[in-house]
């Protein structure tokens, strides 16, 4: 058992973990797996995610502060940002171009069934954009910028601004002379590795915990649709497929096309297997920031990338790029308009295109945020946010393969960084 190397491990866990969620349905024991398999998985999310926030902010002012002087850290970001930005535009126009192409919810005519459980989510999901519409559109840089640090820390979904304060820390530490900074540079190096080690001993058990966490969530997600995964699935099949289309076109053509290009000696085979623990793990949590500290180590260890580049990079990718995400919300919006029968024009898409980019910026790095978000780029549509109870049975299936996306975007782009600095 110890020869075969962890991705295939974990690979094999992920298929058990799938081919058991469909034995258990048909032989009718999908409650156990709910009940003494699924929580070893949420023990396992707890873990990713608790290691996540001190990592993050240990890798960003270790890494930055290691820089030799502002502007390097100026240069770094700007070549972040605007690769990150590409492959967002790149994804929002191959979903575009699919869903218009394909046409899938052209003649479809599907009942809209709404039980008690949808109305609440949907109506959740309501409130919260009626309150983020009354905000000024610069409310989001007000918050990026914590209030108090702590309570930043404690909270889960502040990532943006331990972000802020981790790189405002670091850049201030770069402008203290040496002399000064001993004390706290050694404290931070050895804080930095016990959370590495953390994320090492996590890693070697994953892929028990990964089995859990499958076979625990596809059971609820095929329990409380009486009509079982694959008929939901099948019922809205050209949309799913369309966005799974996508969604490789990205991962199988895109990414790689960029590393080839803008990388040396790019390897498909090499790439996809030393990011393939962070894939697999994306597609249990559904949660770029909870596979955070596995895409940060599979990068380092595996693909060599140093951490003062991976420890920038890869935390404001997790929160910020959602490629699979934004290529998801914009199939999403035209699938639901085309069954609707609204003629959307060019003007519109582009408006769909752009607000979709926007809102996959904004959405958390969490399971379901960008059907939260899907709200947004559906008002730009004129569309009633009610129409969401559609594609919300397939959500989770779809939340699962996008989140995989976006840790490979992030993945490509911190490689590209790291051989743009090496220039
Ligand atoms: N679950 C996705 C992520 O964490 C976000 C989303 O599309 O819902 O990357």
């Amino acid at each position: 058992m110890k020869k075969i190397p962890l991705h295939v491990k974990i690979i094999i866990a992920m298929l058990l973990g799938i081919i058991w969620t469909f034995l258990s349905e048909n032989l009718g024991i999908l409650q156990f797996n709910i009940d003494w398999l699924a929580p070893f998985g949420d023990i396992f999310m707890r873990l990713l995610k608790f290691i996540a926030v001190p990592l993050v902010l240990f890798s960003i002012i270790k890494g930055v502060s290691g820089l030799s002087n502002i502007s390097e850290l100026g240069r770094m970001g700007l070549k972040t940002v605007l690769l990150y930005l590409s492959t967002t535009c790149i994804a929002v126009f191959v979903g575009l171009f699919l869903v218009n192409q394909i046409g899938p919810g052209k003649n479809l005519n599907i009942d809209l069934k709404l039980d008690q459980d949808n109305i609440d989510k949907i109506s959740s999901i309501q409130d919260n954009y009626n309150t983020k519409s009354n905000e000024s559109p610069l409310q989001f840089l007000v918050d990026m910028v914590p209030e108090n640090i702590f309570l930043s820390l404690s909270d889960n979904t502040s990532m943006l601004q331990i972000i802020f304060f981790s790189l405002f820390f670091a850049a201030m530490l770069i402008l203290i002379p040496s002399k000064k900074k001993v004390h706290i540079d050694n404290l931070i190096d050895s804080f930095y590795e016990v959370f590495l080690k953390m994320v090492d001993v996590v890693i070697r058990y994953c892929p028990i915990f990964i089995f859990a966490l499958l076979a625990g969530t596809l059971s609820k997600v095929s329990k409380g649709n009486e009509e079982g995964i694959l008929s939901i699935v099948k019922g809205l099949g050209l949309y799913v497929l369309v966005v799974i289309l996508g969604l490789m076109i990205m991962a199988l053509v895109v990414y790689p096309l960029f590393l080839k290009f803008f990388t040396k000696n790019f390897s498909y085979k090499k790439f996809f297997k030393a990011i393939a623990p962070a894939q697999i793990l994306a597609f249990s949590t559904s949660s770029s920031a909870a596979t955070l500290p596995v895409t940060m180590d599979c990068v380092r260890d595996n693909l060599k990338i140093p951490n003062k580049i991976s420890g920038f990079v890869l935390p404001i990718g997790a929160t910020v790029n959602m490629d699979g995400t934004s290529l998801y919300q914009c199939v999403a919006v035209v699938f639901l308009a085309q069954m609707l029968g609204y003629e959307l024009s060019l003007i519109t898409q582009l408006l769909i295109a752009s607000t979709a980019i926007l809102a996959s910026i904004g959405s958390a790095a969490v399971p379901s945020a960008g059907l939260f978000m899907l709200v947004v780029v559906l008002g730009v549509a004129g569309i009633d946010p009610m129409w969401i109870a559609l594609v919300l049975p397939v959500d989770r299936i779809l939340d699962m393969c996008r989140t995989v996306v976006n840790v490979t975007g992030d993945a490509t782009v911190c490689s590209v960084v790291n051989s743009f600095s090496k220039k």
